[in-house]
């Protein structure tokens, strides 16, 4: 398959998956989430590959969904039965196909890491990020709705943190993320690629079906405290927010001021 969102790379036992939409500041659009999969599911089933990098090409990992996109290519997304099959096929589903990768994931973040970006970034195992990566999931503030689709903040962040983050919409850095135990590692921007790649060579010199075994084990720990049932949980609750009066009052209005500002764009150019 030729990828035109996505870039794929095999290094050797590592395959490196990026989001290569620069000029949007690699924002997921439905094509480069198919891609995504796609990459995914090629990499399970090459034996010969071990662990897995989800980056972005250039200044920024990724800006979130683009909000643009539905209305260029789906019908308006207002009846629940539509949100809800949408979402739960690309954005839940594509996120906890990362989580459930079988092979180790690192992260590998620059810029900006926000909404959905945070929210794909923290579906891996590890996550390195380079000293000018920020992250932040702003939804509840600039779209009225509860969160983004996967509520893993809780998870990476610890509960107090979390519930900060997002009732403030507040950026963090990376050395708070890190502080706080969400990135491993936080590097200088000229580092982050070699970096990563070194310390996904580490991981894919085990012996890799024990080291499936350990990641399935640690996600199935994961699953006994309650991870799968509270991301279930929150996706539903999620749907509720979208059916909210003020919830679409905000969309329209954004859709309306994003479209125009599209064709400001393309006017000039
Ligand atoms: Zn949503």
């Amino acid at each position: 398959m030729n990828y035109t969102e996505i870039s794929y790379e095999v290094l050797g036992p590592v395959a490196r998956v990026c989001h290569n939409r620069p000029k949007q500041a690699n924002a997921e659009s439905e094509t480069l989430l198919a891609e995504l999969d796609h990459a995914l599911e090629c990499a399970k089933r090459d034996d010969s590959i071990r662990v897995l990098i989800l980056g972005g090409v250039g200044k920024h990992f990724s800006a979130g969904h683009d909000l643009t996109d539905p209305m260029s290519t789906r019908a308006r997304l207002t009846a629940a039965e539509d949100i809800w099959q949408w979402e739960s096929e690309h954005y839940l589903g594509n996120a906890l196909r990362i989580w459930d990768f079988p092979k180790p994931t690192i992260a590998q973040v620059q810029g900006a890491c926000i909404a959905a970006g945070f929210m794909v970034a923290n579906m891996c195992d590890l996550m390195v990020a380079a000293e000018d990566a920020y992250f932040s999931d702003p939804v509840n503030h600039s779209l009225g709705a509860a969160a983004v689709e996967v509520l893993v903040h809780p998870w990476v962040l610890g509960l107090r943190k979390a519930k900060e983050i997002l009732y403030t919409g507040q950026r963090i850095t990376a050395a708070d993320a890190k502080e706080w135990g969400m990135v491993n590692h936080v590097v200088p921007r000229a580092e982050l690629e070699n970096f990563t790649l070194k310390l996904a060579n580490q991981i894919a010199a085990a012996p890799p079906m024990s080291m499936r075994m350990l990641k399935r084990s640690l996600n199935r720990t994961a699953d006994m405290m309650g991870f799968r049932n509270s991301i279930m949980a929150h996706f539903d609750t999620h749907q509720l927010s979208h059916a909210s009066d003020e919830h679409k009052a905000i969309v329209e209005a954004g859709m309306q001021a994003s479209m125009a500002a599209a064709k400001k764009a393309q006017n000039a150019a």
